[in-house]
């Protein structure tokens, strides 16, 4: 899909071609020069849909099942923002959804969608194809609120002194919104290692909000999902 950019009042703003016409030729939004998220309006009726959909994540356009002309109004009333996907400076390319910045690790080719020389990132490609043409789009609307819940774990069991030890430094870092890293000696994070962020009985105290667990690879997420969903049946948990 290409884009234009328009200016109001002092700002600089996007649309897709085909929502507006425009006087600047149509190009990947990439190509585009820099542009802004229009302002909140706190009177638009939000789909709350598109907000628990896009919450949190940065996602591609065909991610999205939502209409163009949905997502575009969710643009004009500040609750979503369009992103470049592959930023260029100095003659360096960055993606916007991985941080990959290597040369060889980037591509081009001539793209069917704008019709034009695309480069694309071959790092996260098996995410989906992040191109210049692709926009990245994020919620900027208000967070969702989620219902407090007390008592979520569902894990009978005891620890070993060393996962004791370990889960004690989880429940602190979060506790005190603080970051931890967690390794193994495997390629993948091990039931055990899953154990100590699941099994902790002050948990369920402390999962008050919002909380991101993020671990390399992604195919250690999809096999550890069950488990920590078994764990914490009553809280909602998405793995991606
Ligand atoms: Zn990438
Ligand atoms: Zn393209």
């Amino acid at each position: 899909m290409k884009f234009v950019s328009y200016l109001a009042g002092e700002a600089c703003y996007v649309a897709p071609q085909p929502l507006l016409q425009s006087e600047t030729p149509p190009t990947a939004i990439s190509k585009l020069p820099d542009f802004e998220t229009p302002p909140l309006n706190p009177n638009y009726e939000f789909s709350k849909q598109l907000q628990q959909f896009l919450n949190g994540r940065k996602l591609l356009l065909q991610e999205i099942s939502a209409p163009i002309e949905e997502i575009h109004e969710h643009y004009q009333n500040g609750f979503v923002s369009y992103h470049k996907g592959i930023v260029e400076k100095d003659g360096t390319y960055f993606c916007k959804r991985c941080g990959n910045n290597k040369r060889h690790l980037f591509a081009s080719h001539h793209c069917s969608r704008c019709d034009e020389e695309c480069v694309y990132c071959r790092h996260c490609i098996t995410m989906g194809k992040v191109s210049q043409c692709s926009p990245l789009l994020s919620w900027t609307g208000p967070a969702i609120q989620y219902e407090k819940r007390s008592r979520c774990l569902q894990w009978q069991g005891t620890l070993s002194g060393g996962q004791q030890v370990a889960s004690e430094k989880i429940v602190t870092a979060v506790r005190e919104s603080d970051q931890i890293v967690l390794t193994s000696g495997g390629t993948t994070l091990p039931a055990s290692k899953m154990e100590q962020l699941s099994l902790k009985q002050q948990f369920h105290n402390i999962f008050t909000s919002v909380k991101e667990l993020i671990t390399p690879p992604s195919h250690s997420v999809s096999e550890e999902s069950p488990l920590f969903s078994k764990s914490k049946s009553k809280l909602l948990i998405w793995a991606v």
